[in-house]
């Protein structure tokens, strides 16, 4: 075993002095916890007395973080902006999209919604 030499954040990828190292109770990596108020230091997460266990909880920033959406809203488009991208006038995809041949969504309001992977390619092509 090798001792390593410099400990990195897992958060900010800074150097992690001994005063402030924990471990993450998720993700279980090494991040930047002040435990010293007399001593300058960052904190790349949070730590605090789980009441029940009363044991502390270590969790980093990146672990805490909101989890990224699955598929992105980049990939919904309304109907102006899916009649760009599948180069179609809006009333010609309305039109596939009330017969049934896009797939889409309206969404109370009343506004069409797109999948980018959903719209009919190479339509437009013109010979
Ligand atoms: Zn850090
Ligand atoms: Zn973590």
């Amino acid at each position: 075993m090798q001792d390593v030499e410099v400990k990195v954040c897992h958060v900010c990828a800074g150097a992690v002095e001994a005063h402030m190292e924990a471990w993450c109770n998720w993700c279980g990596n090494l991040y930047h916890l002040n435990s010293r108020a007399d001593l300058p230091g960052t904190d790349c997460g949070q730590v605090w007395i789980n009441e029940e266990h009363l044991a502390l909880e270590f969790a980093c920033n990146v672990c805490l973080a909101p989890p990224a959406e699955p598929g992105t809203l980049d990939d919904v488009l309304d109907l102006l902006e899916a009649a760009a991208a599948a180069q179609m006038t809006p009333a010609a995809l309305e039109a596939l999209a009330e017969a049934g041949q896009v797939r889409h969504r309206r969404t109370a309001g009343g506004v069409l919604l797109f999948r980018r992977g959903d719209l009919p390619g190479g339509v437009a092509r013109r010979g």
